[in-house]
């Protein structure tokens, strides 16, 4: 960290202005919490905004309603509620089916919601970091994106983007003391795991169990514990990193 400047304390985001998008529920749910827990200004961006309105309002965030696949829709959304000192691209979707099962549409759609999503709202975001020398990006990959992913081909690769596109942010912009980071969950007790593993039964539950390491599906807060130290003063000397927060299933991946 640089001398001489006047930090917050450890893991404490006051002040901050931090948007998430993705925030009604799940992964991005928590680190809505936990931001607006560590004294940050949050904004959700969510399609879902009965829920997120009602996150919002239990938290003391703001709720914008925000289809992160729509540039335009996120170019305004952000120039409203922004300028932010923090981003969390969080909001993702995932497909359960082999790739010769999938068609082009569902292509550019698990693109345009998994990495195209990231670079609007990064884009929508930037140049205001830019001025202020100072920044936090953090995009929720998968370890999908470094394993791969049976049945998850076109996820694994948008996401595989989103970590190849936040080392790239991460070099341009190191100069304006802004940083980007990558969260790499494994299986997240979450709305999106728990679709799969209605679809895909037990069988599929202990499959994701049995790669980790430590054998247990993670929690959302376990997730948003790394976002807000990323987010925080104590992480200006992190950058262009993707960080696991698997139980261990990206170990050798
Ligand atoms: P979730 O489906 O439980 O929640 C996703 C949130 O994003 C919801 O609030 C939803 O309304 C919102 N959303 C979806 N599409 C949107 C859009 N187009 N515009 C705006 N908002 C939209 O998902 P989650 O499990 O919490 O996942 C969060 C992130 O973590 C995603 O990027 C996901 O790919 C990633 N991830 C999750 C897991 C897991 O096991 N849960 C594992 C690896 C990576």
């Amino acid at each position: 960290m640089p001398s001489g400047s006047t930090l917050l304390p450890f893991g404490r985001l006051d002040g901050r202005r931090a948007f998430v998008s993705g925030g009604a529920h799940g992964i991005g749910a928590a680190i809505v919490r936990s931001f607006a827990g560590a004294g940050a200004k949050v904004v959700i961006g969510d399609l879902d905004i009965t829920t997120a309105s009602e996150l919002a309002g239990q938290v003391g965030a703001a709720a914008v309603k925000l289809d992160v696949s729509d540039t335009g829709m996120v170019q305004q959304a952000m120039a409203q509620q922004g300028p932010f000192d923090i981003i969390v691209n969080n909001a993702g979707l995932d497909q359960h089916a082999f790739f010769t099962d999938t068609t082009p549409e569902d292509w550019v759609k698990l693109l345009a919601v998994n990495l195209v999503s990231a670079l609007a709202c990064t884009h929508a975001a930037l140049p205001a970091m830019q001025a202020a020398g100072f920044g936090r990006i953090i995009n929720i990959t998968s370890e999908a994106a470094r394993l791969g992913s049976r049945g998850g081909a076109v996820y694994s690769a948008a996401k595989g983007g989103v970590i190849a596109f936040t080392k790239s942010i991460a070099r341009e912009n190191a100069r304006f003391g802004i940083t980007a980071n990558s969260i790499a969950p494994g299986p997240i007790r979450t709305p999106m795991l728990e679709a799969a593993v209605a679809k895909g039964g037990d069988k599929i539950l202990h499959a994701m169990t049995d790669a980790t390491l430590l054998r247990r599906l993670g929690e959302p807060e376990e997730v948003a514990a790394a976002a807000r130290f990323l987010a925080s003063d104590q992480a200006a000397y992190i950058t262009g990193e993707t960080i696991g927060v698997s139980g261990g299933m990206g170990v050798g991946g």
